[in-house]
């Protein structure tokens, strides 16, 4: 919904959506119901939001930007309530929202999306679910399976809390202006029971950021100073196998035992 009163930003990673086919895509995806509390991350001139709206009577949003807040205001006028957060949604505490469980939805600025995944892991118990347009190799990042192209950090740390789903792929066209990469439609819904047993999260967390720092190095040589290779060993994991062919549950055993072997 590109409109004469406001150029777009490169900054707040601004390329609106325009294409009605591609929003109708989305909006069926979500399947919003009225009365749930829908929350939508940068609605921008609202090419989501009126959607969105209209089905469930009220949207709480995020948006940085102070200057599309009027145009955001004219295009949903007479759809619903709209509640407006101006603020950076790095920043945005999601638990003071009332209304739960929230449904978090948002066509990301591609600038921030990893930084803002992370963001939203920390506010999972208030989430029921979230629907994200991204690069789409960002969410390939998300789905990757171990030891393949796009595995790394993301793919572990989204598929220890969330299980991911790619829906759908969007080409550049669909959106104004248009981005230099195609881009991809995924749902993430926070798991009910964890799919793997994790002591210490945090520990869980560094251990597998230390891997994937080191993902061209042997795993023993990798998690020195965290694992020995003889407890690798003793968890059946090759200390000569390289960090990215490891499984989500070989991360877990691993961190586990970080907490309770001796260390090199
Ligand atoms: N939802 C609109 C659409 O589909 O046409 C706009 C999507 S545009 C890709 C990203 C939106 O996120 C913009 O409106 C931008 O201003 C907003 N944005 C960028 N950075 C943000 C931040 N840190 N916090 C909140 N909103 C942000």
């Amino acid at each position: 919904m590109p409109n004469s009163r406001h150029r777009p930003r490169k900054r707040f990673g601004q390329n609106f959506l325009h294409d009605p086919g591609v929003i109708e895509r989305i909006v069926h995806a979500i399947a919003p119901r009225p009365g749930e509390h829908l929350v939508e991350i940068g609605p921008g001139l609202g090419a989501l939001t009126r959607p969105l709206l209209e089905a469930a009577g009220k949207l709480d949003v995020v948006e940085i930007d102070r200057d599309v807040i009027p145009v955001l205001r004219e295009a949903c006028a007479g759809y619903g309530e709209l509640v407006i957060h101006n603020q950076d949604v790095l920043k945005f505490d999601f638990t003071t929202l009332p209304g739960r469980p929230l449904r978090v939805i948002g066509n990301l600025p591609y600038n921030i999306s990893s930084p803002l995944i992370f963001h939203l892991l920390e506010h999972l118990p208030v989430i029921q679910d979230m629907h994200f347009m991204l690069q789409r190799e960002v969410a390939e990042r998300l789905a990757a399976a171990p030891a393949t192209e796009h595995y790394g950090r993301l793919s572990v740390m989204v598929q220890w809390r969330c299980s991911v789903e790619l829906l759908f792929t969007v080409g550049p066209g669909a959106f104004k202006p248009a981005p230099k990469v195609e881009s991809a439609v995924v749902r993430l819904t926070p798991h009910r029971q964890a799919p793997v047993q994790v002591e210490d999260g945090a520990r869980f967390a560094a251990l597998v950021n230390r891997a994937f720092s080191q993902r061209r190095k042997t795993l023993r040589n990798a998690l020195k100073g965290w694992v020995t290779a003889a407890t690798m060993e003793s968890l059946a994991i090759d200390p000569m196998r390289r960090p990215e062919t490891l499984s989500l549950a070989d991360f877990a055993r691993l961190s586990n035992a970080a907490g309770t072997s001796g260390e090199d």
